[in-house]
């Protein structure tokens, strides 16, 4: 048979033939270390614990009374999944070097319980040696014997729900009524070792006033505290109050006033803000939310509702615990929905987030997504300076305070895609469905409280 040459020609066609062989991707080589190579990269964890020693009235949240047995059930299942991600290669190429333990209330776990959940997390993953733990707590909870557990074991920051400082507001909660029960707890904070104490404050609360607002700021400041983040009264419980012939929550100006008011006080006094309404001394912000969210950093979720951001999926745990003991025990991750977040949902994702924590660094933005989100989001950012709710310049976007902190979310939500711009906010698991029917209609808990809303629940 012979061979025709007349179907050659498109050999020629195309550019001449290259005669350099491929072999590797073609970049500047530079010096590497082995340490460089093989280094972990920086991971981070949320630890959910679901009981309180005292359920209160306008909590909307999942969580159950302490129960003996069903605590112990429930640690042994939550080691078990704490067990089941360090055995997981992709975790185990990563350190954790930031960390949250919410609730619930996790100090309603004895001092024994606390020493052996936080042994077992810290023994299992790769922990690093400066890593950024934060504890929430409550000033009944807390015991020195805990908050010496809690130091040995690596917790370093210590939240604490205090709403006010003022004895009738106390009441008008519903909770113990002692200011200086409170002050102690953070005494004893102080001086068992913690350098970093955030306390929650709640301004529009039944009967309080400007003078009994700033009472309870002069007081934070006075002891001293490290970080002081506040939340809106009436958004988030005010069916309960109606029935208990309370004195009328301050007009929504006045609450307006108190932000701004406080905004100025904390910032004279040498605060920072982030999240709009969360404020800490110079250093002192806690990383979990910072780190995680603008700089995208993996989150390991543990316990039931517990929320996480692995493998380029966002999801949320079991939030039935039941469910999710069981599901633990079978050996499974307690993985209930979720969603995978494409490359430029990743870049808007930080973009969302990242604003929300109060600044976007430009270079690490490029380094993680290689676009320059000045340019990306040129309309919004030019539309958010027009009107005085950010700064930018080479080294990133800032939100200008106070004013750009008030409008923190609507400047966050500039940066939503079309697809999902009306789309509402995850509070983790859809927990409808486990709320009692005398809790909140959904619409009144649109907002999380600051301490929620730093840590990403
Ligand atoms: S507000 Fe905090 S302490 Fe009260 S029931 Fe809810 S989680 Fe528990």
């Amino acid at each position: 048979m012979s061979i025709t040459t007349t179907s050659m020609p498109f050999w020629k066609e195309y550019p001449e033939r290259d005669n350099e062989w491929v072999r590797q991707y073609p970049t500047k080589h530079v010096p590497v270390a082995e340490e460089e190579v093989f280094a972990r990269k920086p991971m981070g964890a949320y630890v959910h614990i679901p009981f309180c020693n005292r359920l209160c009235f306008s909590c909307p949240y999942i969580k159950h009374q302490t129960d003996r047995d069903l605590t112990r059930t429930y640690l042994d299942a939550l080691k078990a999944e704490i067990t089941n991600y360090a055995g997981r290669p992709y975790v185990q190429d990563h350190e954790i070097t930031l960390g949250y333990i919410g609730g619930g209330t996790p100090t309603a776990l004895t001092a024994p319980q606390l020493d052996d959940l936080l042994g077992h997390l810290f023994g299992s993953l790769h922990m690093a040696e400066d890593a950024d733990f934060s504890i929430e707590t409550t000033p009944v909870d807390i015991t020195e014997r805990k908050a010496r557990v809690l130091l040995e074991r690596g917790v370093r920051r210590v939240s604490l729900g205090v709403q006010t400082f003022v004895a009738e507001e106390l009441k008008n909660l519903g909770r113990p009524n002692d200011p200086e029960m409170l002050k102690n707890s953070i005494r004893l904070l102080r001086a068992c070792g913690f350098e970093n104490i955030n306390i929650d404050l709640m301004h529009g609360i039944n009967g309080q006033t400007m003078e009994s607002w700033e009472h309870s700021l002069d007081v934070a400041i006075e002891l001293g505290v490290t970080c002081v983040s506040f939340y809106t009264y009436m958004e988030f419980a005010q069916v309960s109050t109606k029935r208990r012939k309370l004195p009328p929550v301050p007009d929504r100006a006045v609450v307006d006033d108190m932000f701004l008011f406080a905004a100025d006080k904390l910032t004279r006094h040498g605060f920072l803000g982030y999240y709009g309404d969360c404020f800490a001394k110079p250093g002192y912000q806690p990383k979990y939310g910072e780190t995680s969210w603008s700089e995208d950093v993996p989150i390991i979720p543990l316990g039931p509702t517990a929320t996480g951001h692995l493998r380029d999926y966002w999801y949320f745990n079991e939030p039935d615990i039941g469910r999710y003991i069981e599901t633990v025990r079978d050996g499974r991750l307690p993985i209930a929905m979720g969603k995978h977040i494409t490359k430029s949902e990743a870049i808007r994702r930080s973009m969302v987030l990242g604003v929300k924590a109060g600044r976007v660094d430009r270079e690490t933005f490029r380094r993680l997504h290689g676009v320059d989100f000045v340019e990306t989001f040129r309309a919004e950012i030019d539309d958010l300076v027009d009107k005085g709710l950010v700064t930018v310049d080479e080294k990133g976007i800032e939100v200008t305070g106070p004013k750009g902190w008030y409008y923190l979310d609507n400047i966050s939500k500039a940066f939503y895609s079309q697809e999902y711009r009306r789309y509402p906010q995850h509070l983790g698991a859809d927990i409808s469905n486990f709320i009692s029917s005398r809790s909140l209609p959904l619409e009144i808990i649109t907002r999380p409280s600051a301490e929620e809303a730093c840590h990403d629940h």
